[in-house]
């Protein structure tokens, strides 16, 4: 299922939250960006729209490698040849990076951006001792390296989420922020459990998928 189909779900259900709850308008906006987010968190195990730029990213990154790694190994051969010092850096930390990034595919490179926001969100919680904050950044890094419509999309990861919510909710002070963090990720399980690839709700303990194959 597409990630604007998600999207728009989540924001449809961040919205009726803030009729039902008629909260501030700072409290309206935390619902729709609550319900948006989470209803697109699930596929942060793939390509998605929250990781989209970081794919562009990735690629130029992977590209620059290419070129940096030909330039790099150009002026140590042309440094040693001509009898001048070569650069420890150069040699131990720079070529060295670039045969990396340049040997693995640009997506594992995307993994890895996605994994450094989520590390960066779990400091910043640990800094300001925000629970759900360090929760969430856990959830970010971790998710890129699961398999898409693997753990993500289990009961067991919408539970997790409902608890990150309900940190959320106590720490920034947003009543029903929880529910409607976890209506949002729900609602992302549902409709892909709505396709003809299905959802494994209840993985690893029921290792089919589930669906209701409609789209
Ligand atoms: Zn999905």
């Amino acid at each position: 299922m597409k990630g604007s189909t998600h999207l728009a779900i989540g924001l449809v259900i961040g919205a009726a939250a803030a009729v039902y709850h008629q909260p501030t308008a700072v409290q309206s906006a935390a619902y729709i960006a609550a319900a948006g987010l989470s209803a697109l968190a699930p596929d942060l195990d793939g390509t998605n729209m929250l990781s989209a730029k970081l794919s562009g990213l990735s690629r130029a990154i992977h590209r620059g490698a290419l070129g940096g790694g030909a330039i790099a190994a150009a002026a140590a051969a042309y440094l040693y040849a001509t009898g001048q010092t070569v650069p420890l850096l150069l040699v131990w930390v720079g070529i060295p990076l670039m045969l990396v990034l340049m040997s693995v595919s640009s997506g594992t490179i995307r993994n890895g951006l996605v994994s450094l926001v989520g590390i960066g969100l779990a400091v910043a919680g640990a800094r300001g001792g925000d629970v759900w904050l360090i929760g969430l950044g856990a959830y970010t890094a971790w998710a890129p390296w699961l398999k898409h419509r693997g753990m993500t999309h289990t009961v067991w990861a919408l539970l997790y989420w409902y608890w990150l919510g309900r940190e959320a909710e106590s720490g920034l002070d947003i009543p029903g922020l929880a529910v409607v963090g976890a209506a949002g990720y729900a609602s992302h399980l549902v409709a892909d459990t709505l396709t003809s690839l299905g959802v494994k709700w209840l993985y690893p303990l029921y290792r089919k998928s589930i669906k209701l194959p409609f789209f």
